[in-house]
């Protein structure tokens, strides 16, 4: 019996999580869920979006296993998944982007992993506010030093790229090459205009990566044009691996080519625990009314139960859902030639459609 700490969210995260579920359970592998709260309700219950028996939940069962949860725009809570991120040291985002026919997507047949480092880069955190004396000191202490002129009135964001944080990200790409049999890694960075922090990522990957030579292929790719050619050749790449930033952006390029964010699953992963959820966050619109597709949740689950060994039901599953979708029917609207297709199913009806075909193979 595995234990895994299931966390619903809150906007479309409960409904999904609720289906997801289901589908997992429907492939007979035993779990012990720790069902526990938090974003908005943990915040009505508790006073807090992330109560502490929620990071002790996930380092007792080392897994969990989440719907989204919403991070309100200006004042309220910041962000409960970078909390989670921090806390757990989840320094790795993985995100295989998959296409699986019938979605709709003008690039058939992309087979993409983006692992980008989740905890330095320009999302440090590290700001400086425009104004602010502290800014101004900043401001004063660069032209003393490099002889640079910020501008006055300027906001300031640090971009901090360590050797120690670039090393620990690409080697975890290689090892997922090597684990997941895949062929290629690219490293993707801005070398050749900031020499200092994506100039670093770049040697340190390329150090790595002398260590896997014969084993796995390896290139660099500078980013913008990494976005024409993901979007002109994407079969030519496999695994991609990117400083935070760049990482976040090419994310959202991959999931437009496989068919939008409602199919993408992903994962945060540290050396102690994974946390397993979709890419899309908790659109609110349609909270409550089960309409949104599940998708990218169930996937997450099979990259659960695959990180959980159980390779057999994460298969099963896998190709259950792959037909649902191929089949066309039984989907929600957004698989659909217009949203408002009185064809498509619920949430629920699709995930029920799952269950089916898992249980019929
Ligand atoms: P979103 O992904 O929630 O929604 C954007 C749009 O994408 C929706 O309006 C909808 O049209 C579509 N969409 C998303 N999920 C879908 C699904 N499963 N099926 C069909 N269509 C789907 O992005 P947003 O509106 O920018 O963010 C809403 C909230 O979610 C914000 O508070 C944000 O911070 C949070 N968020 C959380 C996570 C997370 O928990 N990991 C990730 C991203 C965003």
């Amino acid at each position: 019996m595995h234990k895994v700490t299931l966390i619903p969210g809150d906007g479309i995260g409960p409904e999904i999580t609720e289906v997801a579920r289901r589908c997992v359970e429907a492939t007979g592998v035993k779990i012990q869920w720790d069902i526990v709260e938090a974003g908005d309700s943990a915040m009505e219950k508790y006073g807090t979006p992330l109560p502490d028996h929620v990071i002790e939940s996930i380092k007792k069962n080392k897994v969990a296993w989440k719907g989204p949860i919403t991070t309100p725009i200006g004042g309220g809570f910041r962000s409960v998944n970078v909390a989670l991120r921090k806390k757990l040291g989840l320094y790795m985002c993985l995100r295989p982007y998959k296409y699986y026919p019938g979605v709709r997507s003008k690039f058939p047949g992309v087979d993409l992993v983006v692992i980008r480092e989740n905890t330095e880069d320009l999302y440090a955190g590290i700001e400086f506010e425009q104004g602010k004396s502290v800014t101004k000191k900043l401001i004063d202490f660069v032209y003393q030093t490099t002889g640079n002129v910020i501008k006055e009135d300027s906001g300031i964001s640090i971009k901090p790229i360590s050797i120690s944080a670039s090393r620990r990200i690409v080697e975890a790409a290689f090892k997922y090459a090597i684990e997941n049999k895949r062929k290629k890694v690219t490293a993707v960075h801005k070398a050749n205009i900031m020499k200092f922090s994506d100039g670093l990522f770049l040697k340190v990957a390329r150090e790595v990566a002398k260590s896997y030579q014969g084993k796995v292929e390896f290139e660099d790719r500078v980013v913008d044009n990494m976005c024409m050619q993901l979007i002109q050749k994407p079969q030519n790449y496999d695994v991609l691996v990117l400083p935070n930033l760049y990482g976040d952006i090419i994310s959202d390029l991959c999931a437009g080519l496989v068919g939008g964010l409602g199919v993408a699953p992903g994962a945060n992963i540290g050396d102690d625990y994974a946390v397993f959820e979709p890419t899309h966050g908790s659109a609110p619109k349609y909270r409550g009314m089960n309409k949104v597709n599940p998708t990218g949740m169930i996937l997450s689950g099979v990259m659960m139960l695959r990180w959980l060994s159980e390779f057999e039901a994460a298969d099963k599953l896998e190709n259950a859902i792959s037909s649902v979708i191929k089949e066309g029917k039984k989907v929600t609207y957004d698989f659909k030639p217009t949203p408002d297709d009185p064809t498509a199913v619920g949430t629920k009806e699709m995930g029920e459609a799952i269950i089916e075909r898992l249980l019929k193979k």
